[in-house]
């Protein structure tokens, strides 16, 4: 039988919801770190959310967008699939987590205290933001209901795309990637799959709709793509009214490494610097930065 593109990611970890869809969850490294008692990410910095208690999930793996920075295989694309129901989603979300963190329970390592197993078995938060593009799964507005409902706290993260539906998201925080200052920029860093101007509208729509939430725009920086015109980025920036704004140097992984060289990933003081670049530029300040993952935060004043 010729393999699927759900069976490529089961082979990098992914574990799967229904047989039918691409739903899927994989803890992140520092899920796994962080119930060993390690580090936690950066979220637990800038927005205190504990890392062991995070899953990482997304509705579908289908995405409309190409990114040169992006870590996923495009030899790899889900074309067609049944979308998983949001309850299916919602009752497999603890299974799943623990079937993915077996291996690093209390009684197999010795690093790993009880009450943070026990904790990791009973997630707080879920951040939709595995790979794909969330807004292409047509319920994801009750998705984000469900979870909510039953106390989980939601990150939704978007490439801003389909401002319709998430204009319809309700998440704790509300994510739009910014990965351009300029049409242009964006067609050539993130190749959608349509129209360019189209979806560069699209996006400035979604932006739009950040102010009235509390929300995050979230900037991947690429050296030599899109490193280019802060004052177009704060312009899109003021004009969002988004809560926070997160500038993050690209990192060379995964399949990003096939169209992408190590020396387009950004030190971090170059992140911070564009980002006080940004800053100047609009009606934002510095709140917080993380070297390790090479990420800035802002803060509208
Ligand atoms: S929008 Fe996200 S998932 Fe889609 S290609 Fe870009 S980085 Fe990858």
């Amino acid at each position: 039988m010729p393999s699927t593109p759900c069976d490529a990611r089961k082979k990098q970890g992914y574990l799967f919801f229904s047989p039918d869809s691409s739903a899927a969850l994989k803890p992140c490294l520092w899920c796994k770190r962080a119930l060993a008692g390690g580090e936690m990410c950066y979220k637990h910095q800038f927005y205190g959310i504990d890392s062991h208690r995070c899953v990482q999930m997304t509705p579908t793996l289908r995405c409309n967008q190409r990114c040169l920075f992006c870590w996923r295989s495009f030899e790899h694309e889900v074309a067609e699939e049944e979308e998983c129901q949001p309850q299916i989603i919602l009752e497999g979300v603890k299974k799943l987590q623990k079937k993915a963190l077996a291996g690093y329970n209390a009684i197999l390592d010795n690093s790993v205290t009880n009450e943070r197993w026990q904790e990791a078995l009973n997630p707080k938060h879920v951040a939709i933001s595995l790979s794909g593009e969330p807004t292409l799964y047509s319920r994801l507005p009750e998705l984000v209901d469900l979870f909510n409902g039953n106390g989980y706290t939601t990150f939704v993260v978007s490439n801003g795309t389909n401002p319709g539906i998430l204009a319809k998201c309700r998440p704790f925080q509300q994510y739009v990637s910014l990965d351009a200052p300029d049409s242009r920029t964006y067609k050539k860093t993130c190749r959608p799959d349509g129209d360019a101007e189209e979806f560069w509208n699209n996006i400035k729509e979604s932006l739009s709709h950040l102010r009235t939430k509390r929300s995050a725009v979230r900037i991947t920086l690429v050296s030599g793509l899109n490193d280019v015109g802060p004052e177009g980025y704060g312009k899109l920036l003021q004009d969002s009214g988004a809560t926070f704004v997160e500038v993050k140097g690209y990192m060379y992984l995964g399949y990003s490494r096939n169209r992408l060289q190590r020396n387009n990933m950004p030190e971090h003081e170059q992140v911070r610097a564009f980002a006080e670049r940004i800053a100047a530029s609009c009606d934002y300040k510095v709140r917080d930065e993380n070297p390790l993952s090479r990420v800035v935060c802002l803060e509208r004043m």
